[in-house]
């Protein structure tokens, strides 16, 4: 600006010595005085107009080379190996940085031979060029907007000024006057390169591209590095205007533009004659066409893992690190950041081919969504859905559930003819169809938290963050909610063991609540812990919770195995025992609180982003989960090894791996009326849990026949193929818990005619006094000594139920022996409903025999005992 300074000052000389001339004539002239004061007035607006460029200066903002960066970065989610799942590309924001090395010349120099030539020679404004603007401004009636923009002037404006879009004059000079004194500024920090760099990265480059690097790959398919003085010239040429010189929409407009700057690099010696030539003659815009057609097809859905993922770590920004959502979103698709995933690709896959399979399901209907707006005769625009034609054909002719489009669609058509709404009436309509019944599936590492494997649903998935049925949707537990709300407390803090027992017998609770077993009538007598978890049953569980436990309590413990979704008002009720909440729970946290178990009584957070690193590459989350002791380690055991019951003959055996080597554990639920079936299993590798249900909660209980086992095959199906090549293994017995020959009726140790179970017990909570209701003398060793097995899957050692097995010689000591495991446990009496009798109890159905070929074979696995009988226990 000096040069506007010294016109100043020579103004200022010129004006003074002027006044002092008029002084001289004393003679008072009107003409004179009148000149005088017009002059003053030019005086006081000058000194007006340079007081307020010193202000526009002195407001203009603060520059370094790091704020003329590019802000927007899209952010990256990446495999656990480092392999790029998907970006995350918010507006303005698909960018990719590139280096000035990795630039090619070619490139650049299109650029300043369009936009800046005399880039290399200029300190920031080229002054010809201002001039010339000038001059083609007010040619144009004021209109500025032409060129005179220097590289660095651009860049600025892009950075500093938000692409300068201000709509009031004064504001545009002021900006104008801010980039010039900035432009000077910037380039005595900044090398040529480096500022070429910064805005090379910065530009709009049409149809979402942002930078060289990132506009080379949405038009060429290729890093930017590999382009050609004709691609590159096309690159150029957009920069203008990004919407209407893009060579995808208006590849005429930009060919004019590219001649212009091959003509232009040329004459400025940037290019040879045969460059000129070659580029002359290429054809590229149908190469550019070519990669469209491929490109477009990219339209990215985001999965169901990393739909939750994305959700997880925006709240993380936001509760760990103090964003506001605003800012956590920016952050998120335009931050730059690198999210690394928890996810397996492995056992995704297998999850995905199961649930791209409608043959692992057992049903296939259609719910419709449908919604239409139309004219009614009176002129009035009238909205209606799908609950209109519900109402109109009645809920019982119409669960709005199809076995295809066509079905649906004619339903739709009978209902607009018959109230008389023709085609010309629509003004809108949409109408989709959602595949039932409906899924959710949840896999993790229970030592690490890590998530591994996730499904929303079943079905083409449609857009990205969709409703995801494993993390968003609530639903009622049922039984699975039996051990963990019951029975956890009941061992870790009411002195009780899973020999105690009560009377499975009519109960009401003293708020007069009255919970049934699944067949009405039928009830077991006395029951021990061990047989109300592996057989679900109803009463004593309720008996359990409201007599020992307590709701409260309950509450308290599933909160504290990460169920957040407890209301500890409305919940602390007899009915929480059988999963009878008021908001339902989501499979993610479900499966959660069974890791915990399985974690040995460690709660770990489920988390399914490990780590997240900003554009620098520096850590700015370090995802450690969340972990606490959420019960003693040997009651996570004992509740394994009554859940070990639980597959291998109770109400999940269904769910049963084909591999017995890895020890299995899990619980069953099934909530009124079948609305939803739960499987919550785990092995000592991992923790899955799966959900069956209608979206709208339909009931099941006629629509699947007898197929309400399909998830715990579903299950089974997937950790069979999951755990495929996985080493045999153990739940590991924690050293504070003992195997005990006891009573099977006073859960006290067993004396000579008592029948007796072996179980397991914390040591804390061991009984240490001798049964004295049957007995006439005591055991001189309680103690088993068949304890080499710390498997928990040494359990199916205490089944017995009621009294009559006592008489069935495999209790007591000889049980030791192999003869238990032999054919004869797998007889006929070991399916149906007699399975929860006698016939199993005995020290030794511990071994491998029980669990092997036999007793899986056809009886206990078939039809019966999977089947109605036993799970008939639960609801
Ligand atoms: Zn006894």
């Amino acid at each position: 600006m000096d040069y506007s300074k010294q016109n100043n000052e020579k103004k200022r000389k010129k004006i003074r010595s002027n006044a002092a001339k008029s002084k001289k004539k004393i003679t008072f002239n009107i003409f004179r005085f009148t000149m005088l004061a017009i002059l003053l007035i030019v005086i006081v607006g000058i000194a007006a107009a340079i007081g307020g460029f010193k202000g526009v200066i002195d407001s203009a903002p603060d520059i370094t080379a790091s704020n003329v960066m590019p802000s927007k970065l899209k952010s990256v989610m990446y495999y656990p190996d480092g392999q790029e799942a998907i970006e995350l590309v918010g507006a303005q924001s698909n960018r990719t940085i590139v280096s000035i090395d990795d630039i090619p010349k070619c490139l650049s120099n299109a650029f300043v031979a369009i936009e800046d030539n005399r880039f290399y020679e200029h300190n920031g404004i080229d002054p010809k060029g201002i001039v010339r603007a000038l001059f083609v401004g007010l040619s144009h009636g004021g209109n500025f907007s032409e060129g005179a923009s220097t590289i660095t002037q651009q860049l600025i404006k892009l950075t500093v000024f938000n692409g300068g879009a201000e709509t009031d004059t004064i504001q545009r000079f002021k900006r104008k006057f801010q980039e010039w004194y900035l432009a000077l500024k910037l380039e005595k920090e900044m090398s040529k390169d480096e500022i070429m760099e910064a805005y090379l990265n910065t530009i709009n480059l049409g149809r979402g591209a942002y930078g060289v690097e990132a506009a080379a790959e949405r038009y060429f398919n290729k890093k930017c590095s590999d382009l050609t003085v004709s691609e590159s010239a096309v690159i150029a040429a957009i920069a203008q205007s990004p919407s209407y010189n893009n060579p995808i929409d208006y590849p005429d407009i930009n060919a004019q533009r590219r001649d212009k700057i091959l003509n232009n690099m040329l004459t400025l010696g940037l290019i040879t004659q045969q460059q000129y030539d070659e580029a002359k003659a290429d054809d590229v815009y149908s190469r550019i066409t070519e990669v469209n057609k491929t490109t477009k097809s990219k339209d990215i859905i985001y999965t169901w893992f990393e739909d939750a993922a994305i959700d997880q770590v925006l709240n993380d920004l936001q509760e760990k690190l103090g964003y506001t959502s605003a800012e956590a979103n920016n952050a998120l698709y335009s931050g730059g950041l690198q999210i690394y995933l928890t996810q397996s690709r492995h056992i995704q896959d297998i999850v995905d081919s199961y649930y791209n399979d409608d043959d692992n399901f057992p049903s296939t209907e259609y719910r419709l969504h449908w919604a239409l707006t139309y004219k009614d005769k009176d002129g009035e625009t009238v909205n209606i859905d799908e609950n209109s034609l519900q109402s109109y054909y009645g809920a019982d002719d119409c669960d709005l559930l199809y076995d295809n489009e066509d079905q649906a669609k004619q339903s739709i058509a009978e209902f607009l003819e018959a109230k008389g709404i023709t085609d010309d009436d629509i003004i809108a309509q949409s109408f989709d169809m959602t595949v039932q019944v409906q899924s959710s599936f949840v896999l993790m590492d229970q030592s690490t938290g890590y998530v591994l494997a996730l499904s929303g649903g079943r079905g083409e998935k449609k857009t990205s963050r969709s409703f995801n049925r494993a993390t968003q949707s609530t639903r009622q537990p049922g039984s699975v909610f039996k051990t963990i709300a019951v029975f956890l407390p009941a061992l870790d803090s009411c002195g009780l063991s899973l020999a105690s027992t009560k009377e499975d017998e009519p109960y009401t609770t003293p708020d007069g609540y009255q919970p049934f077993n699944t067949n009405a009538n039928s009830y077991q007598g006395t029951t021990t812990i061990r047989e109300a978890i592996t057989y679900s049953m109803n009463v004593v569980t309720t008996k359990w919770l409201v007599e020992d436990v307590t709701p409260k309590l309950g509450i308290e413990y599933l909160e504290n195995l990460g169920i957040t979704t407890m209301d500890e008002d409305r919940d602390a009720y007899a009915p929480l025992g059988l999963g009878g909440i008021s908001n339902g729970v989501t499979n993610l946290e479900l499966t959660g609180a069974y890791a915990a178990i399985a974690n040995g009584g460690v709660y770990t957070e489920p988390i399914l982003y490990s780590k997240i690193l900003d554009k620098d590459g520096n850590v700015l989350l370090d995802n450690v989960p969340e972990k606490h002791t959420a019960m003693k380690d040997s009651t996570a055991w004992l509740l394994t090894s009554a859940m070990e019951d639980v597959v291998s003959k109770g109400t999940g055996t269904s769910a049963q791996i084909s591999n017995y080597g890895i020890a299995e554990a899990g619980k069953t639920g099934t909530t009124d009326d079948y609305k939803d079936l739960w499987f919550v299993g785990y092995t000592p590798y991992y923790t899955a849990g799966i959900w069956f249900g209608y979206d709208d909660s339909t009931l099941m209980r006629y629509r699947l026949g007898r197929n309400y086992n399909a998830h715990k095959v579903l299950w089974k199906n997937i950790m069979n193929e999951v755990l495929e090549g996985y080493e045999d293994r153990d739940f590991v017995m924690p050293s504070d818990v003992e195997k005990l020959r006891v009573c099977s009726s006073t859960g006290l140790l067993a004396s000579y005619g008592c029948n007796v179970i072996t179980e397991y017990f914390a040591k804390d909570t061991a009984p240490t006094e001798y049964c004295s209701k049957h007995s006439y003398r005591y055991y001189e060793n309680s103690y088993d000594d068949d304890s080499s097995s710390s498997s928990a899957s040494g359990s199916n050692s205490s089944n017995t139920t009621s009294g009559d097995n006592s008489g069935n010689g495999n209790s007591g000591a000889d049980n030791s022996g192999g003869d238990n495991s032999g054919g004869g446990n797998s007889g006929g009496d070991n399916s149906g409903g007699d399975n929860s009798g006698g016939d199993n109890s005995g020290g030794d159905n511990s071994g491998g025999d029980n669990s092997g070929g036999d007793n899986s074979g056809g009886d206990n696995s078939g039809g019966d005992n999977s089947g109605g009988d036993n799970t008939g226990a639960e609801q």
